[in-house]
């Protein structure tokens, strides 16, 4: 994806939310990367820049964080990249669905810290997806877009209102 700026970034979220925690961007390696995700420091919140296709129209959501229960050590997949994590890989990112006044939401297991991206390009320090796959980066990375595409049209933000 194209680099934001930190204005951008802070454009895409609603006053309410302000002031929003970004992380510092300077080494950020926006080449590698199909979405711009970072996690609060508190743990319990994450955030999702995201290009929409065709154009460089950004949508920045918010998520809630839980960490998975760990009662039994098991794998773990994310569901927007498809890597496979040792225990406490992924985390539970919600979704409230925007016009619901926070009744509706919706939400599953992602990679903990948001770096589907550098997951799906063997770029991440830890251990590499446990699950072997034999499809290309393109069609991992068209898979890794089509998911958060779901989340923003369940979400209903997928469209400016
Ligand atoms: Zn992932």
């Amino acid at each position: 994806m194209q680099s934001i700026s930190r204005s951008k970034i802070q454009s895409l979220y609603p006053v309410d939310q302000q002031p929003l925690y970004i992380p510092p961007l300077q080494y950020v390696d926006w080449a590698v990367l199909d979405y711009f995700g970072w996690v609060q420091p508190s743990h319990h919140v994450g955030y999702v820049v995201a290009p929409l296709a065709g154009n460089n129209d950004l949508r920045g959501i918010t998520l809630q964080r839980a960490s998975s229960s760990k009662e039994k050590p098991r794998y773990e997949m994310c569901s927007w990249c498809n890597h496979v994590h040792p225990t406490n890989g992924t985390a539970m990112f919600s979704m409230k669905v925007r016009g619901s006044d926070d009744r509706k939401s919706f939400g599953n297991a992602l990679c903990r810290n948001l770096d589907c991206s550098l997951r799906i390009r063997n770029l991440a320090s830890d251990p590499p997806s446990y699950m072997n796959e034999t499809i290309n980066l393109a069609n991992k990375v068209q898979r890794l877009q089509n998911s958060i595409y779901r989340w923003l049209y369940r979400s209903n933000c997928l469209y400016e209102t």
